[in-house]
């Protein structure tokens, strides 16, 4: 592809590396504004973190990472190899410096920073997955509440708390709590041990592989070309972008977008001063013999549960490795001891799928969305969020990559921050 100019200025053709939510959702909204694009990722499509998560685009639940509380949690997790968050006991300095300055954003400014910083993608993030379903992404998203389960009436408070915290820095919101007939009702697996449900209402679920892979056929059927290559390197050349790719020649574009998640600092740190490290999860699929209407969300063990092709996907555990270690199957078990008191009527032992994969987590609880040299831009960092605020994402950068303006939306998360 040859570096281009166009009569407005803007970009012809921009080279995306990463097919994952953030990667696609970008190469989609710049064809809507007739940029032609090249997709690569060194492993194919969802290949990362946009496989096998839980699949929420649930606003009133983007509850940042770094929240006061965080820091005395994972204290107590670093004596518990069953806890749900994990940190390796090993001799890693760039890990031990990254989770020192996430410890120190553990503060409520830092936590509302990031929460308000998430309130405008909330606003457009269900409309961008409609804009996408509405013209060509041929994957189903669906609508409901998403129902945690308490033990005791102090085990909600915190999420209560949370709720409340997003509220107050502006996001709308709406959530009731449930007992008794409507509890069950709701929750068909609630287990006996559950006293309260707390519903947070308007949310949606998705399979997130099935949207994921139904967004690279849309971008292929527009004309995108998608490629499976490792690339070295990207930067600034002459009037475009040069991408250096394993095994073949440079490719060459007006723009460049490095959307690789828990990979992007390998890409973008020459730039980039906020870190990203892979906080893995892990999930499995499991038969059920009760009704599954919606989501269930185990807030104290730390686990996400959603409808998924007849069973229910049970994702959870927040592991500081690299992303490309192997999985630990000791992980999955305690996903598995930490969600059993609260659900009945769930076949444990005859779970599938089992997957890791890496959530981009940065030591400020915000995502890198921007640009970041001439024409080389980074999208990614989205942590816990990146299904819900992917397409969002593609289409506020798009915005900037196609005409040069930074939408007030981006300030806060500006990669140069
Ligand atoms: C267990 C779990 C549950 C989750 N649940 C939810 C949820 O319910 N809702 C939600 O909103 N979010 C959820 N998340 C978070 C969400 O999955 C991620 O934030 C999101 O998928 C990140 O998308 P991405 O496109 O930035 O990264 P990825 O999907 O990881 O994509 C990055 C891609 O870059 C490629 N790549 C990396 N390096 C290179 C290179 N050098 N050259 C070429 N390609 C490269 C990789 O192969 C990969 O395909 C969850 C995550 C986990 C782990």
């Amino acid at each position: 592809m040859m570096a281009d100019e166009r009569f407005d200025g803007g970009p012809r053709s921009a080279i995306v590396v990463g097919a994952g939510i953030v990667g696609l959702s970008t190469a989609w909204f710049l064809q809507e504004r007739g940029v032609a694009v090249t997709v690569v990722d060194r492993r194919g499509i969802a290949a990362g973190a946009s496989w096998g998560n839980a699949g929420w685009v649930s606003p009133a639940l983007t509850i940042p990472l770094n929240h006061p509380s965080a820091l005395a949690h994972g204290l107590r997790s670093l004596t518990d190899p069953a806890a749900p968050l994990h940190v390796p006991a090993r001799f890693d300095v760039g890990l031990w410096a990254f989770l020192a300055r996430f410890a120190a954003n553990c503060r409520r400014s830092a936590w509302d920073r990031a929460a308000s910083a998430n309130v405008p993608f909330n606003a457009e993030c269900l409309e961008a997955f409609d804009v996408l379903t509405g013209n060509g992404v041929d994957a189903p998203t669906t609508d409901g509440p998403i129902t945690a389960l308490f033990a005791t009436e102090r085990d909600a408070a915190h999420l209560i708390d949370e709720l409340e915290g997003l509220r107050r820095v502006g996001q709308p919101l709406r959530y009731r709590t449930l007992e008794g007939p409507s509890l069950r009702d709701a929750a068909p697996l609630a287990s006996d041990d559950v006293a309260l449900g707390v519903s947070v209402e308007d949310q949606r679920f998705v399979d997130p592989g099935r949207f994921t892979h139904a967004l690279a056929q849309a971008v292929a059927d527009r004309g995108g070309s998608i490629r499976t290559a490792t690339v070295l390197d990207v930067r600034p050349s002459g009037h475009g972008v040069r991408v250096d790719v394993d095994g073949a020649d440079p490719l060459t574009a007006d723009a460049a977008v490095i959307a690789t998640g828990a990979w992007l600092s390998r890409l973008a740190s020459r730039w980039v001063r906020t870190p990203v490290r892979a906080g893995r999860g892990y999930s499995f699929t499991v038969p059920v013999n009760r009704p599954v209407p919606g989501p269930l969300y185990l807030p104290e063990a730390r686990v996400a549960c959603t409808p998924y092709r007849g069973g229910l996907r049970v994702a959870g555990t927040m592991e500081f490795r690299g992303p490309d270690e192997p999985g630990e199957p000791a992980r999955l078990d305690a996903i598995v001891a930490a969600a059993t008191p609260l659900l009945g009527g769930v076949r444990w032992t005859e779970r599938t799928d089992e997957w890791v994969g890496p959530r981009p987590v940065t030591t400020d609880g915000r995502p890198l969305i921007g640009e970041v040299a001439a024409g080389v831009f980074v999208a990614g960092g989205h942590g816990m969020w990146g299904l819900a605020h992917g397409p969002i994402t593609g289409r506020l950068l798009t915005e900037q990559i196609t005409t040069g303006k930074q939408p007030a939306a981006l300030w806060t998360v500006d990669p140069l921050r």
